[in-house]
Formats: C-alpha cells, sequence, structure tokens
C-alpha cells in the first residue's frame, strides 16, 4: 500500500473513528499504524513492515493468524444459515455441536454454556445469573459480589464495575452497586516486603475479612482472573488459590472465574482452572475461543447453578440478538477443533511454556528489568529504574509507553500497564520465533535504557 494511501486512512481515520481505550486527542496528532494483514505470528502495516505480535491481537488469536479452514468454516455456515436466534425454543446445529464440545473441554461438573457476543457481555450475564441464582433458592439479600482491584472483566457497565479498573471507575458516575473489590495478589507491585508464600496467603485473608465483613449471608460470589491479564500479567503465588479455596470451603459462596484470557491454552491447559485446580461455579470465556476470528464469548455454567437456573427459576429474561450465532460458533468450533487436534494446548504446557520461561528469564539480567515472570505463553516484566532496590521509573517519563513504541517500532508488538512490559503470542509460535521475540525485547530494553539513564 502506497505511502499516499496510509496517509489517507489516518486522516479518515482520525476524523471518523473513536477508537476503544484510546486518548482521542494523542491520537489525532500522531496518526493510527494501519494493520491489513496477518499470517502465522506476524502483523503486516500498510507501509509493508513485517511486526511480530506479541500479544496475539488483544490476548486472543491462540491459533495464529492465516487459518484457512476458520475462513472457510465462517463461509459455510454463511451460505448454510448467516443467522438465527436461538431465543423462543429454537436452536441451529453449529451453536449445539459448539455447545457440546465445550462441555467435553471444560471441567467435568460443568455441562452448560450460555452464549454471548463478547467478554463483557459474558460478565454481564454472570452478574445477572449469579443474583438470580441466589434469588430462585430463596436468599434474595445475597447480592454482593466480591472482585479484585485492578482486576478486568470488561468494559459494560456490569463489566467494568465487576473490575477493577479504578481509572475506568473514576470515569461516568457510580458502578452498579453490590460489588465491593479486595487487594489483588501483585507480590512484585505490592508484597515485596515479605515472602510470596505469606503474601499470597495475606491476599487470600483478605478476601475472607470481606466476607465477614458484609456477612456471609449476603455475599453471592468472588470473581477473579486465574492470572490477572490486563492488570498485568499478574501470576498470583503459588499460594494464593489453595488459600482462597479454603476461604470458600467455609462459606457458601459462588466461585466465577474469568477465563476470557486464560481460557483455550494460554496457562497450557485448556482453562486456567485446571491449572490452578479450582472448581468455578461460572466460567466467562471469549477471546481464544474463536481466536478472535469473529466475535463470540459464553459463560461455562456447573451443574449446581445450571440445575437451579433450569429445574427451580422458569424462565431467565436474558439473551442477546447474537447469542450463539451461526458463524460465530461454526468459527470457534473448528478453532477448537484445530487446537484439539494439533495438539496444541499440550504443547504450551509440554514444550513452547518451559522455552518461553526460559528464555524470558533470561531478561531479568538487564538493567532494567525488576521481575521476569511467565507462566504458559503470558509473560510480564517489570521495569525499574534501580534493579538493587526495584525502585520504578517517575511516572512522568512513561517508561512503559517508551518501551511499547520503541518495540513497535523495532518489529515487535508487546503491551505496556504503566511500567510493567506484556507478552501474550499465538499459541502456534515456534522456538525460533520465540527467540526472535527475546532479541526484540532486548533490542527494545537497550534503546529505552538509553533514552532514560
Ligand atoms: N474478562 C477478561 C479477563 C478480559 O481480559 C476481557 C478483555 O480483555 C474481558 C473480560 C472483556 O472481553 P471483551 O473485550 O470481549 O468484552
Amino acid at each position: 500500500m502506497a505511502n499516499q494511501d496510509t496517509a489517507r486512512l489516518q486522516q479518515l481515520d482520525r476524523d471518523h473513528y473513536l477508537h476503544p481505550f484510546t486518548d482521542f486527542k494523542s491520537l489525532g496528532e500522531e496518526g493510527s499504524r494501519v494493520v491489513t494483514r496477518a499470517e502465522g505470528v506476524y502483523i503486516y502495516d500498510s507501509e509493508g513492515n513485517r511486526i511480530l505480535d506479541g500479544m496475539a491481537g488483544l490476548w486472543c488469536v491462540n491459533i495464529g493468524y492465516g487459518r484457512k479452514e476458520l475462513v472457510e468454516a465462517a463461509t459455510s455456515q454463511l451460505e448454510q444459515l448467516p443467522y438465527y436466534n436461538s431465543f423462543f425454543k429454537t436452536t441451529h446445529p453449529p451453536a449445539v455441536a459448539l455447545a457440546e464440545k465445550l462441555c467435553q473441554l471444560a471441567p467435568a461438573h460443568m455441562n452448560r454454556v450460555f452464549f454471548t457476543g463478547s467478554g463483557s457481555e459474558a460478565n454481564d450475564t454472570v452478574l445477572r445469573m449469579v443474583r438470580r441464582y441466589w434469588t430462585i433458592k430463596g436468599k434474595p439479600e445475597k447480592q454482593w459480589v466480591i472482585g479484585r482491584k485492578n482486576g478486568y472483566h470488561g468494559s459494560t457497565v456490569a463489566g467494568m464495575s465487576l473490575g477493577g479498573m479504578a481509572p475506568m471507575h473514576e470515569q461516568g458516575g457510580p458502578c452498579v452497586p453490590g460489588i465491593t473489590h479486595i487487594r489483588q495478589p501483585y507480590w512484585f507491585g505490592e508484597g515485596r516486603d515479605m515472602s510470596q508464600d505469606t503474601f499470597g496467603r495475606e491476599c487470600a485473608a483478605a478476601l475472607e475479612e470481606r466476607i465477614l465483613e458484609l456477612g456471609e449471608e449476603n455475599v453471592a460470589a468472588f470473581i477473579a482472573e486465574p492470572v490477572q491479564g490486563a492488570g498485568g500479567a499478574i501470576m498470583p503465588p503459588e499460594s494464593y488459590w489453595p488459600a482462597v479455596k479454603e476461604v470458600l470451603a467455609k462459606y457458601d459462596i459462588l466461585l466465577v472465574v474469568d477465563e476470557v484470557i486464560c481460557g483455550f491454552g494460554r496457562l497450557g491447559e485448556w482453562f486456567g482452572s485446571q491449572h490452578y485446580d479450582l472448581e468455578p461455579d461460572l466460567m466467562p470465556i471469549a477471546k481464544g475461543l474463536s481466536s478472535g476470528y469473529l466475535p463470540i464469548g459464553g459463560v461455562l455454567v456447573g451443574d449446581r447453578v445450571a440445575d437451579t437456573l433450569i429445574n427451580e427459576g422458569g424462565e431467565f429474561f436474558h439473551g442477546f440478538t447474537y447469542s450463539g450465532h451461526p458463524a460465530c460458533a461454526a468459527v470457534a468450533l473448528r478453532n477448537l477443533e484445530l487446537l484439539e487436534a494439533e495438539g496444541i494446548v499440550d504443547r504450551v504446557r509440554d514444550d513452547l511454556g518451559p522455552y518461553l520461561a526460559k528464555r524470558w528469564a533470561s531478561l531479568a539480567d538487564h538493567p532494567l528489568v525488576g521481575e521476569a515472570r511467565s507462566l504458559g505463553l503470558m509473560g510480564a516484566l517489570e521495569l525499574v529504574a534501580d534493579q538493587q532496590t526495584g525502585e520504578r521509573f517517575d511516572e512522568s517519563l512513561a517508561a512503559g509507553n517508551l518501551c511499547r513504541d520503541l518495540c513497535f517500532d523495532n518489529g515487535l508488538v508487546m503491551r505496556s500497564v504503566g511500567d510493567t512490559m506484556l507478552i501474550s503470542p499465538a499459541l502456534v509460535i515456534t522456538r525460533e520465533e520465540i527467540d526472535e521475540l527475546i532479541g526484540l525485547t532486548r533490542q527494545a530494553l537497550d534503546e529505552t535504557a538509553r533514552r532514560l539513564i
């Protein structure tokens, strides 16, 4: 694509397109990078640059770009039946087949799924289902949902309220009432004055404290990501989830595990819940479900909640025009079949995850890196001004954004959350491509250091 086409697209983009999660004004000044095509783990921009996509789009293109099988699944479904709903006692083959497949892959006690168009809608569904469940059970006062600070559960009003992103809460008035947040298990950011083990237990104890403050009889559910994604690829200390499970076992509260990022192989199991041995009552899913080729999400529902909704609940007044959309369902099903047939999830667990862990950890010797952590194919680097003390750069330097921009210019997509650099590449990345990713990251760190120190 010629230069003038890029400039024209950038101008039209400025003039008409309000982008998600974007400072509209700064976009006007700088102009957007125009991405035009993609293959494997690489994206290409309108100027012909090849860029290694270390984020798999937005943590979603698990199977990699350019899979013709998914195009074929979409095309043939669009020809056969482009749309029909599943309201009012109708259904269609792709949604049924996808539901069956998901329930095969999910933990054994999860045998039902409700489809949505996105992860945010999945979490709206979670909130409605949790409240509906307790109302049917004759305990309508069980309304409170406990989430975590810096957790992310989407951008709709319910998703934003369940999440604990302060900047989102500060925009636009009150959140949904009846939602409260406890501290996050972010050892590097908040717990380095104690051992990981102790810190993990303290964070779990905060859950019990909040349950007791609110009164167990008023608490409906606890919601958390297995590993916080958007919050900064925060892998909790080993002690955290076992201690949370102990707390939950004492109280009659539902567990919601948000698998929107961790699901579909990211951590080396089909679901993050399997990695941490969790038994969720509800699991919101999206992203890797269709590898982002078409939009689809859902909520996997455990037997306890499903049996109640089905046998005792009557009509549940909830659903979306695109719940179980035939083409999206067909693509998602093909995506899951390919992930399974090609052993991609096992490869993350047995080969690529351990390989990335070794290579990623090698970056910890860089003077800018305070911590290099990874699990499966998700990783984070903590940028610091002083490696010994872990002191951060002054916020005004925006070190993370600088490093992110340098990465992009140098042929690698990384994401920054404050001064935490994140990667989450497609699960089909090869060892050689991981080596390339590590090399590009080191170059960007060197260049960032040159500018800051
Ligand atoms: N839940 C988690 C854990 C997420 O990371 C996201 C998106 O990043 C969502 C929910 C929201 O999904 P969506 O953007 O599809 O609405």
